[in-house]
């Protein structure tokens, strides 16, 4: 695609050096963009649809994936998970496991691997989990490339040498900054919900620029853990028009590559907003809870302010957007082996 070679040209330096207010917003921690939300739960299935799983968020503090801190400090340039693709149909848990255990110490897992107690993964591709970073590079040095995708050969008790896909996450695919010129207003930025897994945040930007223009910034939702995408993400506009446009849509289609799947947009809630009728003042200064997404509205509101802003003539049916779900800590589910 013509602007992935734009983006080495053009943006790579801006990655690396955003400018003063970019990278405050970079390094912010604090509610803004989390990374947290409620489209975990996902996993993906072989044609990249995102199917739910039974696992709690699991976070501890509220991070980012920032550029900054990606890599320049501990040299880590991918995520320690690892999708593996096209593996042989009779070939199990020990097996898989045993064929990676030379890039050092993981475990494999696919969606709903508790619960079915299968000893094979029922679609043909698995997740590798390693327990370090540098096992990933290894991986990475050992595939045969052909054009952007990488193979290994994996043999199972009857199919010898099969190629199999490997498909890690590289970090600093999970933030694009598309304008660093524009301060990135979270009040202009849409949630973007059941993102295909190997849409990359430069793709996020120009598919959502294609779409709306004025996009200044995407991002790729990822566990704090693991640093893998989590089957969201972010787009921050640099106007109001761009943006209500898009939450007006509701629905995008992403299509990139093999990549064609319908996506919910809505509104970015932030959790640590005043109301903006009374700011506080007649909600005993606590944050507001409601967001309504009507675009006659697109105000933060207290309970009280609601009420008495919905019970205008037209704002009556106005439904609030809820910042769903607390994140919860999760039990370490695996023992690295
Ligand atoms: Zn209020
Ligand atoms: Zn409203």
């Amino acid at each position: 695609m013509e602007w992935i070679g734009h983006r080495r040209t053009t943006f790579q330096g801006e990655l690396l050096n955003p400018q003063p207010g970019v990278s405050a917003y970079y390094n912010r921690k604090g509610p803004f963009f989390p990374g947290l939300e409620d489209q975990t739960g996902l996993m993906e299935d072989q044609n990249g649809q995102m199917v739910e799983v039974h696992q709690a968020p699991n976070l501890t503090s509220p991070s980012r994936s920032s550029p900054h801190s990606q890599g320049s400090e501990s040299g880590e340039r991918y995520s320690r998970k690892v999708f593996v693709g096209g593996l042989p149909p009779d070939i199990d848990e020990d097996e898989i496991t045993a064929s990676f255990r030379r890039f050092g110490p993981l475990v494999v897992d696919w969606p709903h691997k508790a619960e079915s107690k299968s000893y094979f993964p029922p679609k043909g591709y698995a997740f590798l989990l390693f327990q370090d970073e540098s096992s990933v590079q290894q991986l990475i040095d050992a595939c045969i490339q052909d054009e952007d995708k990488l193979y290994l050969c994996v043999s199972s008790p009857t199919i010898k040498d099969k190629p199999v896909q490997i498909r890690p996450w590289r970090l600093s695919d999970a933030d694009f900054v598309l304008d660093a010129s524009m301060p990135l207003d979270p009040r202009k930025t849409v949630f973007v919900g059941g993102v295909p897994r190997p849409l990359k945040a430069i793709e996020l930007a120009m598919i959502m620029d294609r779409l709306y223009g004025g996009v200044c910034y995407a991002g790729i939702d990822t566990d704090p853990e693991l640093k893998y995408p989590k089957g969201a993400g972010r787009v921050a506009f640099s106007n109001q028009q761009s943006y209500i446009a898009a939450i007006s849509a509701r629905f995008v289609q992403l299509q990139h590559g093999d990549i064609d799947k319908r996506v919910e947009v809505k509104p970015y809630v932030l959790d640590d907003q005043m109301c903006d009728e009374c700011q506080g003042q007649r909600c005993g200064g606590k944050f507001a809870p409601f967001f309504c997404a009507n675009v006659t509205c697109l105000q933060y509101y207290c309970e009280h302010c609601w009420a008495t802003i919905h019970s205008r003539p037209g704002r009556e049916f106005h439904k609030p957007l809820v910042k769903e779900g607390a994140d919860r800590p999760r039990a370490l589910p695996f023992r690295w082996c």
